[in-house]
């Protein structure tokens, strides 16, 4: 967990470009953003992945889906914007700290594959 990127941004020992926090909560501005709103929504205590959500710690879970529109808002995605988290390989997860993208600011492909 030490080596948790994530987990050192939330302790500020890396910067990032914070737009929320609470004492559950840490938002802040997608390092390669894919859309011009793209934040990562992530809960401060170190949960792996989707896959690690129990009844224990899936309380932050709530509370993350009843921040993402104020968060998308003040990202500049009013008009919409979509929630993705990856989870594991065969999705692309690249950082073992569960996170929610949260992407809009302009209009989005409707589809996954858009050739389908
Ligand atoms: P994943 O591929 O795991 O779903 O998403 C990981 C995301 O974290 C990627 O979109 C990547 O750009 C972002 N990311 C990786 N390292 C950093 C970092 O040090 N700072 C920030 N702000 N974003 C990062
Ligand atoms: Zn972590």
């Amino acid at each position: 967990m030490n080596d948790c990127i994530f987990c050192k941004i939330v302790a500020g020992d890396i910067p990032s470009m914070k737009v929320y926090e609470d004492e559950y909560v840490y938002a802040f501005k997608d390092i390669n953003p894919e859309a011009p709103c793209h934040i990562l929504v992530v809960p401060k205590e170190h949960i792996a992945s989707m896959d690690d959500i129990t009844p224990e710690n899936s309380g932050v879970i709530s509370r993350i889906f009843e921040v993402i529109p104020i968060i998308a808002r003040m990202g500049g995605a009013g008009n919409g914007y979509r929630v993705i988290s990856n989870c594991g390989p065969d999705a692309g997860q690249s950082v073992f700290h569960l996170h929610f993208h949260v992407i809009g600011g302009c209009e989005l492909p409707l589809h996954v594959f858009p050739e389908k």
